[in-house]
């Protein structure tokens, strides 16, 4: 094949699962135009895909003689659109995370700049159209008149025409119209919000209308109004009692329309706050601390370790204001939107047009303009959960990562990485200060600030001197009978604290459900002997397994430790302790609140605003109320169950028990009056327990570290976990032993350089089927990130080549959070 040395050549990132980046060569018309982050149209097999340049160089880059080299087909992009920056993290990410970078930069990027783009054709010439058909002359008449047609559009307007593909092809070739590719990217249409408004009852409510009186019931509680959204998700036939209630005048309908981006749930009733807080001494010394690391151009972590209720957000919202004003933009992350409409709120309320909120709710059309807009340099302020750590801002001078030990920032499927951990990348490639803000911080996030690694923050004290809360226990292996899950002295503070015309909180954890079991008389649960994990129940095969080293038992007759009574899976509901409330409380109105019963966001702002209005007296609820939630009625928490998430098989189980926990109590007294919590355990003289009833954190993660230390777990090693799924059980199985023999014969190899990788299993994963899938892993454990790097590189380069584990998927999850 005969080049012209003078062509250049581009790496190109197809977005798709290609393990490897592409060369083209570059067109000599577009090579002034090619640049790195432009998007383009290639030659993939027979088919055309979209890509991303990488890299542009004259030099040929090291592909096979006898591979063909191809052209790009066009470019899509007079400009690169994705920074320069993100393309470095992305790489980063594809090598950390072994993942293609392909589909990284897929991941990251809005669909709308990576799906394969629209063809649009325009008109060339119209001359010497008597040869052509009567369709193809109606095809060209369309085309110019509108200076250009979309296929879509054509589509609409030729609906019956069969073969407008081929029509068109062949008004190409002859040179009639050409084709060019666009985006969409027309704004988006404002939506419109419809909502209702109750004004009046209806005089007479036909007795069986369930429905009816249930749209009553939920229109009642929203003297604001309700959206015909969520009432048509709440109650049955919604449309038709709406309409025979407007044609009754008992309703009003208001339309209202808002920009797509803004808020859609209702903040309305989240509290508003008197400008220019003074602040409070350990927030103004905060900040003396943070401000000048932003002005210093380097690259700086911060741990902002700040008690529950110690006024962390305004810390953040000054961060951001000093950020805008020095022309820098701020990118704050945070576990999750739709429970931190609050958050949202104040944001919304500092930084009005500049603030973009990013989230998975986001309709695709929205998040394409938002990440267009962010990139302009339009919005300065991004709030958003775990992607938004992608976000194209410009010039970011700083990086906040709010509850950074939030499990929610590790993605658990396909690209698993965790966005706290990207986001300090990020931070350190972009040479900006990060601040890691908690109130319980991780592990990993804690070592690195009393080591020095990062700078420490504190802030001990809540604001206005308000007292953190009381903490009792209830030993629950005490308590008889009937009062198995509300104890009766939680059932006497419920009551007083609902009398005294006060609030209450009630915590039911439900992580770990019913998957280990528990003695009833003594606590005791089934630990591994070697791992220090406790081993999980499987159902199924009635049997024990430890899954980290895979350890098997039978299920015991007895007790161990006492000898008594059977073990028992462990768990109820919230449903339950609803129940249980309604027996003690029949007038209380409560609101549930869990995965079960919360479908979208809309309903979550609902269900706390019934708590916020003060319509409602107690809140039952699982992990979802645990956080940031800011309710100043709240005197009470009460942890119905305290243990559940310590027996998850997990290493970490201690630590996010912890770190639930004193979250949970977070949310008593935040207000004028001081907070109470009732924690009900079956092991009070646990050392999580001591440390929740403490609430001394600090005191706890010294006690767990120096455990993590001696049995060389995490933050002092590090992890990855290999998983082997396929359709076949055995060849799973098989699998999953080879992938096993080949890591133990390269630790080997690694050991012979002074190189150490531990192997532990294969085991069936605690989840050993999904969605028809079987499941083994098998976990890796290294001192230093490079050694786990070069390890597992060579075991997945390895593997390829292996007839075995051809059979099966392999997939990674580097520093893994739970081992399901
Ligand atoms: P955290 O996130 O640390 O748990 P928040 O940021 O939610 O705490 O703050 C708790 C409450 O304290 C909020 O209602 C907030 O408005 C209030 N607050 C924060 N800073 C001050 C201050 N300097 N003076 C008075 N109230 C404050
Ligand atoms: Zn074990």
């Amino acid at each position: 094949m005969s080049e012209d040395a003078s062509l250049l050549w581009a790496e190109v990132a197809v977005f798709s699962a290609l393990e490897k980046t592409l060369h083209y060569l570059v067109p000599e018309e577009l090579a002034p135009l090619t640049a790195v982050g432009a998007r383009v149209l290639v030659p993939l097999g027979r088919r055309q895909s979209t890509g991303l340049v990488l890299h542009v160089s004259s030099d040929p880059p090291p592909i096979p003689k006898d591979v063909k080299a191809r052209f790009i087909h066009s470019l899509l992009d007079p400009s690169p659109v994705v920074p320069r920056e993100l393309i470095e993290l992305c790489r980063w990410i594809s090598s950390y995370y072994f993942y293609p970078l392909g589909e990284v930069l897929q991941a990251s990027l809005p669909s709308g700049l990576t799906n394969p783009p629209e063809p649009f054709f325009r008109l060339l010439s119209s001359h010497h159209v008597h040869g052509l058909s009567g369709v193809s002359r109606e095809l060209l008449d369309s085309i110019g008149r509108k200076r250009g047609a979309g296929f879509k559009a054509l589509q609409r307007q030729f609906p019956s025409l069969k073969n407008l593909r081929t029509h068109l092809n062949r008004l190409e070739a002859e040179g009639f119209i050409e084709r060019v590719h666009v985006h969409e990217d027309s704004l988006p249409a404002p939506k419109i919000l419809k909502s209702v408004r109750l004004l009046r009852r209806p005089e007479n409510i036909p007795s069986r209308s369930k429905n009816l009186l249930q749209l009553l019931e939920f229109l009642e509680g929203q003297e604001g109004g309700s959206l015909v959204s969520d009432l048509r998700r709440s109650v049955s036939n919604a449309d038709y009692w709406i309409r025979k209630l407007k044609d009754e005048g008992c309703l009003e309908m208001v339309t209202r329309e808002v920009p797509r981006e803004t808020c859609e749930t209702d903040c309305s009733q989240a509290l508003c706050q008197e400008k220019d807080l003074e602040l409070t001494g350990e927030q103004a010394e905060a900040l003396n601390l943070l401000l000048p690391a932003m002005d210093s151009g380097e690259f700086k972590p911060f741990v902002l370790f700040g008690v529950t209720g110690s006024g962390k957000t305004e810390v953040y919202l000054r961060l951001a204001e000093h950020a805008l004003k020095a022309g820098r933009s701020v990118l704050l992350l945070v576990p999750e939107i739709a429970l931190s409409t609050q958050l949202e709120a104040l944001f919304q309320k500092r930084f009005g047009a500049r603030l973009a909120v990013w989230h998975s709710g986001l309709p695709s059309s929205t998040r394409y303009h938002m990440w267009q807009e962010i990139h302009q340099g339009k919005r300065r302020v991004v709030l958003g959960v775990r992607s938004a750590v992608f976000m194209p801002l410009k010039n970011p001078g700083l990086i906040i990562v709010d509850e950074e030990h939030d499990s929610a920032y590790k993605q658990e499927d396909r690209l698993r990485y965790n966005a706290r951990d990207v986001a300090l990348m990020r931070a350190s490639s972009l040479k900006i200060p990060i601040v890691l803000g908690s109130a319980t911080p991780s592990l990993q996030t804690f070592l690195h600030g009393t080591s020095g690694n990062y700078g420490a923050v504190q802030l001990r004290e809540r604001v206005l001197e308000r007292p953190l809360p009381r903490m009792e226990t209830v030993d629950m292996r005490r308590e008889r009978g009937r009062q198995r899950i509300l104890s009766h002295h939680l059932q006497k503070a419920l009551v007083e604290t609902v009398e005294a015309g006060e609030q209450a909180l009630l915590f039911l954890n439900r992580r770990g459900f019913a998957t280990f079991l528990l003695c009833n008389a003594c606590g005791n649960v089934v630990q591994c002997s070697g791992c220090s994990v406790s081993m999980t129940y499987h159902q199924q095969a009635a049997r024990l397994l430890c899954h980290y080293c895979g350890e098997k038992r039978p299920l015991p007759e007895k007790c161990s430790q006492c000898g008594a009574a059977p073990l028992l899976p462990f768990g109820f509901g919230t449903e339950r302790v609803e129940e249980e409330l309604r027996q003690i409380l029949p007038h209380t109105a409560t609101v549930r609140m869990d995965r079960d019963t919360v479908t979208h966001p809309g309903q979550i702002a609902r269900l706390l605003n019934r708590m916020r209005s003060q319509e409602a007296q107690i809140l039952i609820g699982t992990q979802m109320v645990a956080k940031g939630h800011d309710f100043p009625h709240i005197t009470l928490v009460g942890v119905v169950n305290a243990d559940t998430s310590l027996q998850l098989a997990d290493f970490r189980a201690g630590e996010t028990t912890v770190q639930l926990l004193i979250q949970v109590a977070g949310r008593a007294g935040r207000g004028t009056k001081p907070g109470r919590v009732i924690l009900q355990t079956y092991n009070p003289a646990h050392y999580t327990m001591e440390a929740v009833r403490s609430m001394d954190y600090g005191n706890f993660c010294h006690t767990e570290l120096e455990s993590r230390q001696r049995l060389q777990y995490p933050p002092y090693t590090r992890l990855l976990k290999l998983l082997v799924t396929s359709h076949k059980e055995k060849a799973t199985e098989e699998g999953a032993y080879r992938l096993a023999a080949l890591c133990r014969e390269m630790a080997h190899r690694f050991r012979g350089e002074n190189r150490h990788v531990a192997v532990l299993g294969p085991s069936p994963a605690p989840l050993a089927k999904l969605k028809n899938r079987y499941r083994w892993h098998i976990f890796l454990k290294a001192w230093t990130s490079r050694d786990l790097q070069t390890f597992t590189q060579a075991v997945l380069e390895e593997s390829g080549r292996d007839p075995v584990l051809r059979r099966v998927q392999l997939s990674t999850d580097r520093d893994p959070l739970v081992s399901l």
